[in-house]
């Protein structure tokens, strides 16, 4: 693709609303910085249970036409969050949602679960080789929580960032690109629980039960925590692009609930632990931007600024000759010296 803005991110998830209730804000955020935000999602969910009694029909043991449909929520909820960019790996289709761990969809022709990992990762590679982001975002080796999908999709992302910067692999697909930082979406145990503090405190009485801690993918304890991005200015488009979810998600803010009708937090600061590269954070202190620590892609037109100048993303201004080292290894790849 040809001028892209400077800063690139890529997300990788496994179907049609993890982005928007995992990273609604960040991806708002971002795109209202300017940096060009390219959302895949790997499924279109069509075994997904159906929230509104008015589209039951849609269901897959009925006329098995969630999958489109959540396409459509998909666009819509795109639109809330600003983000232009945003594909099916393989194309809409492709593969089919595999259904929660155990059951026998798990196994069926087509199911993304039973893909296998070179397969669904030679397309991801592709796009990253075409959009070149500095910055991948995708679920913890578990996907969170254990569905299949998630945990294929994690597989798939970080397999097709292995082999984006091969120089033997594929050159079909485009020249090599290395991604400086991978992320793994995290959410820190004391926000879960100050999150659950208010819902039990606030709103009991709106959904017919309650969450649990285990309930929400990627709770770990805090010290894993390596990235924390403050939304609260993109609260508003975050829950917007949930409720665009609607075959999926209810949402009551700030809290929300998914068809086990169990309300649970909705967050808006959104966390992360970097897997791979260098912190832009000095030791001890988390990040406060994705792109933190890539010369070239912090400055006047940084995320402080588009958040409202949050003084803690200072952080990412920190120079580090390591993450100096980082940029030049990318340098070389994205320049073309291959
Ligand atoms: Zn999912």
């Amino acid at each position: 693709m040809k001028d892209l803005p400077a800063r690139r991110l890529l997300l990788v998830h496994a179907h049609p609303d993890d982005e928007s209730i995992t990273n609604g804000a960040t991806m708002a955020l971002y795109a209202a910085a300017g940096v060009h935000v390219t959302l895949v999602t790997c499924t279109l969910g069509e075994e997904g249970e159906v929230i509104p009694a008015g589209l039951a029909h849609l269901a897959p043991d009925r006329d098995d036409r969630l999958g489109p449909y959540r396409a459509g929520e998909l666009a819509e909820a795109m639109k809330e969050l600003g983000v232009t960019d945003h594909r099916f790996l393989g194309g809409q289709g492709r593969f089919r949602d595999s259904g929660m761990m155990g059951v026998p969809q798990n196994h069926r022709e087509g199911a993304f679960w039973g893909t296998d990992v070179d397969e669904a990762a030679a397309p991801l590679v592709e796009i990253i080789r075409s959009v070149r982001p500095q910055v991948l975002v995708t679920y913890d080796p578990r996907g969170g929580y254990g569905h299949p999908d998630h945990i294929q999709a994690h597989r798939v992302a970080m397999r097709a960032a292995d082999l984006a910067g091969e120089r033997a692999y594929r050159r079909d697909l485009g020249d090599p690109h290395a991604v400086a930082k991978i992320y793994w979406t995290r959410v820190p145990r004391s926000l879960a629980e100050e999150g659950f503090a208010r819902l039990r405190a606030t709103a009991a009485g709106d959904f017919p039960g309650i969450a649990g801690i285990a309930d929400i993918p990627g709770v770990v304890d805090d010290e894993r925590i390596t990235a924390e991005i403050d939304g609260a200015a993109y609260a508003d488009r975050k829950a917007a692009a949930m409720r665009a979810h609607a075959t999926q998600i209810a949402v009551r803010e700030p809290f929300f609930a998914l068809s086990n009708d169990l309300g649970q937090p909705l967050f808006t600061t959104e966390c992360y632990e970097l897997a791979v590269g260098v912190s832009g954070a000095a030791p001890g202190e988390r990040e406060h931007d994705l792109f933190a620590g890539i010369t070239g892609t912090t400055g006047s037109t940084g995320v402080a600024e588009a958040a409202g100048g949050s003084p803690r993303s200072a952080a990412g201004r920190i120079p580090g000759a390591s993450a100096g080292g980082v940029r030049e290894g990318v340098g070389e790849i994205s320049g073309g010296a291959v």
